[in-house]
């Protein structure tokens, strides 16, 4: 049950106003991804009541933002992102996950109650916190990307592919993110170019097949794009050759980026140890992190698998592991 404290006034003060009260939950997790919905319905099956703080605009995570999963275990004939995103919230409602769509503006971890301040101003605080932020779009890092962001430059196949009918575009990159992309947006493009900076592919042999059988899509080898061209809206690109060096314009209307992603640890980055790849560093196999009852599950502690799955089961590890912290905290005394 959530621990209330009560903060009384200070004797001989005036007049007592009403007792201030602050509500102590047990357990908040941070996302709404696969980590953070499976760590909610173990968490609340096991009666912690969990807070799922969903984010405003991004509730759900990355599978939001995809069409067919179709390696996601018990979906033979494959389910479609959205869907099953909504299905693992329902799941973790119906045990008594309660979910906000709110942001995460800062934590607070060091002491024994952990604060979360969200963007609406509310401030929650928990015994235990599980950090599910997964990760971002990771991005080239040259000039016309941002300006030309939304106008253009997308990292969102399925968000944005529509716009691109009949026009030309490129996909950025050589793994899995790159052929899924490139291989949906044949569906409204006439023509789709990959460009990568090598000559070999980092994606799957399954996803590199259905790419390569694709006949709306050319393979453009050792190039990188080094500028986006356009006023307005794209019209191109600059490529250089990573070989010798060369560069040479290609025209297009659109340029996707699918060159993987990068944890989300901005709100810890200065609180919780991270690892030299950037994610939070957690204890071996646990989901333990570097400030006892704090953790973190999914794709913001894995730098390698990152799949739909995994993250489902580190937020299980997480969920279990924060239930073992409050019951140890319960049998010590609450602080
Ligand atoms: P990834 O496997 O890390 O691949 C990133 C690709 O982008 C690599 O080919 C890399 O080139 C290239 N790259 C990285 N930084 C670059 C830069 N600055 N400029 C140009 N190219 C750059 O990332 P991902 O494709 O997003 O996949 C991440 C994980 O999610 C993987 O485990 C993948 O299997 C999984 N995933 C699975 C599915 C699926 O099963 N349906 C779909 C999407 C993703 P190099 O190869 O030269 O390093």
């Amino acid at each position: 049950m959530p621990r209330d404290y009560h903060v009384l006034n200070e004797p001989g003060a005036a007049p007592a106003p009403a007792t201030r009260e602050k509500h102590v939950r047990q357990l908040i997790i941070i996302g709404s991804g696969p980590a953070g919905y499976t760590a909610a319905v173990y968490a609340a099956r096991a009666n912690l009541s969990p807070l799922v703080i969903a984010s405003s605009v991004e509730a759900g995570g990355e599978l939001m933002n995809t069409t067919d999963v179709e390696n996601f275990p018990g979906f033979p004939e494959g389910v479609q992102g959205p869907e099953l995103m909504t299905k693992m919230q329902e799941q973790a409602e119906k045990f008594g996950a309660e979910v906000v769509y709110d942001d995460v503006v800062s934590v607070d971890l060091a002491g024994p109650v952990k604060t979360v301040s969200l963007g609406s101003g509310k401030v929650e605080e928990a015994d235990a916190v599980i950090f599910a932020t997964g990760s971002a779009y990771r991005k080239i890092g040259i000039e016309g990307e941002e300006r030309l962001s939304g106008r253009g430059v997308s990292w969102c196949a399925t968000c944005d592919g529509f716009f691109f009918r009949e026009r030309t575009i490129a996909v950025v990159g050589g793994g899995d993110s790159a052929m899924e992309e490139a291989t949906f947006l044949t569906r409204f493009a006439s023509k789709v170019y990959v460009i990568h900076r090598r000559d070999e592919l980092r994606a799957s042999k399954i996803m590199q097949q259905r790419a390569f059988a694709n006949e709306k899509i050319e393979f453009v080898w050792n190039s990188e794009v080094i500028d986006v061209l356009g006023d307005e809206a794209v019209t191109g690109i600059v490529l250089r050759d990573t070989v010798d060096g060369s560069t040479r314009e290609l025209a297009l209307d659109g340029l996707f980026v699918a060159i993987g992603n990068d944890p989300r640890v901005h709100l810890v980055h200065d609180q919780l140890e991270l690892t030299g790849e950037g994610t939070i560093r957690v204890d071996g196999r646990s989901s333990r992190t570097s400030i006892p009852g704090v953790f973190a599950a999914g794709d913001v502690i894995d730098p390698t698998y990152r799949q739909a799955v995994t993250a489902a089961a580190s937020g299980t590890v997480a969920a279990l592991d924060a239930e073992h912290y409050l019951a140890a905290l319960g049998e010590a005394g609450t602080p």
